[in-house]
């Protein structure tokens, strides 16, 4: 047989990720490594992840960190020896804005849920009901009867009420996920926390002798090490780099083309073909590393279980960049950001659409200059679609009138910048798990691998992570046919 060919669709990172342990991983290409194509709709590589210039700062416009805890992405960053580029984020804490004032959150929040009593009872944020859940779940917990699975939102409200699950724990799980913890699984999204409410007894004594961080989109951070890394070009850079050193080893990479079906053809010597509009590339197996729902549509007529990839859901978010003169603006005492409970009433119409303040050069001094500050705005999700509706410069107004609300003091901007990322972020609701395992075998049967944030945690290591796997899946499905032929 010649060469066997492998067509990676999505050039987002899990898709770079797949071409590069395609191609060897580490050690490089060598006699058994097969021809590999990437195929990217958009007219870029790096999907979520990308870096631009603003306010004279090199700054991301999707991911701008990831886990230091989970290994894939730290690993990739010192295969492509850009271990010197790895920058530690240090700085921690942040505020909350409840019932019209900031508040500094407590210590020992794990993804919002308090594992604290005292810091707990100490927060000014809460009423006295709140603290009267905490208490209770101190000494004399709710009993909680879970199967297999649950939504976070049904183990929080159960073991804390419905004041700490959804003025401490949404805001946190939502900020990350964009999504709601009355729908979002447990066992997908926040392992640490289902297998605390399992123990029974105190949810959140259960929770802070939980153990080392979980695997998941937002495994529970519990020590105190530097939870974050960024990379000093930016998150945006390490795509960059990929694309760099694959095109080095003669893997074909093409941008701005869909791919627009894969087409099996059991009589030839490569099962399948992949379709864009102009080409069709004959291979021997598939990497779909594109949103679910996009593999579900390719893959529909192949299997049921595959088809079913099409009813993962997906939230939409936009970003808001802002600089504004040093003299325009005052900041919280300390912290690297706010985040805003789902349903916060304002002056203006409607709730707030702001979900969360990051302030940049809080983050990164190399953000830091004399004369002005950035910061960026979060908005979306899973059931907040309204910046959609808006052009850019009325959802850039939007923000800015919340933000002056939300902030001591936000004056005139001297500079925006708007990025959306329509259903940039998976929604794992209860039955993910058992979709993805159904959806993956019957990959399997097809040589067809399933990368990408939609199966195995949202962020940046889990789809680094995901991205390899379904390499060495394709991998070894292709030495087993080269034994068998
Ligand atoms: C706003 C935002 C902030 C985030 N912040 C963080 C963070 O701080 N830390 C962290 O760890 N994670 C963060 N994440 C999550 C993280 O960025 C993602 O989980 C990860 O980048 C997903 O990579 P991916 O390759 O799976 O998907 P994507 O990046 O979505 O890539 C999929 C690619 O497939 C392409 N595609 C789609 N259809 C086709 C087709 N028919 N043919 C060819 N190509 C196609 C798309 O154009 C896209 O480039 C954030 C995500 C968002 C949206």
């Amino acid at each position: 047989m010649s060469r066997p060919s492998v067509v990676v669709v999505g050039g987002g990172i899990s898709g770079l990720a797949a071409a590069w342990e395609l191609t060897g991983g580490v050690e490089g290409p060598n006699d058994t490594t097969p021809r590999v194509e990437v195929i990217e709709a958009g007219d870029r590589f790096g999907g979520s992840l990308s870096t631009t210039t603003f306010a004279g700062r090199t700054i991301d416009l999707g991911a701008d960190g990831f886990l230091a805890r989970r290994p894939e992405a730290v690993t990739l960053v010192d295969e492509l020896g850009l271990h010197e580029e790895l920058e530690a984020i240090n700085a921690s804490g942040a505020s909350i804005y409840l019932h019209g004032a900031l508040y500094e959150l407590p210590t020992g929040l794990v993804l919002g849920v308090p594992t604290d009593l005292a810091a707990t009872l100490h927060f000014a944020g809460l009423t006295w009901r709140a603290r009267l859940a905490a208490r209770r779940d101190a000494f004399a917990p709710r009993r909680l009867t879970i199967d297999e699975d649950a939504t976070i939102g049904d183990i929080v409200r159960t073991k804390l009420g419905r004041e700490l699950s959804y003025q401490l724990v949404e805001p946190m799980i939502g900020g990350i996920q964009a999504g709601r913890i009355d729908e979002l699984s447990a066992k997908s999204v926040f392992p640490a926390l289902l297998d605390a409410a399992k123990e029974g007894g105190s949810l959140m004594r259960a929770l802070r002798h939980g153990g080392p961080a979980t695997p998941g989109p937002a495994g529970a951070v519990i020590s105190d090490a530097p939870a974050f890394y960024s990379l000093r070009r930016g998150v945006g850079s390490l795509p960059d780099e990929l694309v760099t050193r694959l095109a080095a080893r003669g893997v074909v990479l093409r941008t701005g083309v869909s791919v627009t079906a894969l087409r099996r053809t059991p009589a030839g010597d490569y099962p399948w073909e992949v379709d864009t509009v102009h080409t069709t590339t004959p291979a021997n197996a598939v990497v779909l590393a594109t949103p679910a729902p996009v593999a579900g549509a390719l893959l529909a007529n192949f299997d049921a279980a595959l088809d079913e990839l099409r009813r993962i859901p997906s939230a939409s978010t936009a970003i808001v960049t802002f600089a504004v003169a040093r003299e325009e603006i005052a900041l919280i005492e300390t912290g690297t950001g706010v985040l805003v409970p789902l349903g916060t009433t304002w002056s203006g119409e409607g709730s707030m659409m702001v979900t969360a303040i990051t302030l940049l050069d809080r983050k990164w001094a190399r953000h830091v200059r004399d004369d002005d500050v950035v910061l960026r705005a979060h908005v979306g999700r899973s059931d907040d679609t309204r910046a959609s509706e808006m052009d850019d410069d009325e959802l850039t107004g939007r923000v800015a009138a919340e933000l002056a609300e939300l902030l001591p003091r936000f004056g005139p901007p001297r500079a925006t910048l708007v990025q959306r990322w329509p259903n940039g972020l998976p929604q794992y609701h209860l039955g993910h798990q058992r979709r993805v395992e159904r959806a993956r075998a019957a990959g399997a049967r097809l040589s067809v691998a399933l990368a990408g944030n939609a199966y195995d945690g949202v962020g940046v290591p889990a789809s680094i992570g995901s991205g390899r796997r379904a390499a060495r899946e394709v991998l070894a499905s292709l030495a087993t046919s080269s034994r068998v032929n």
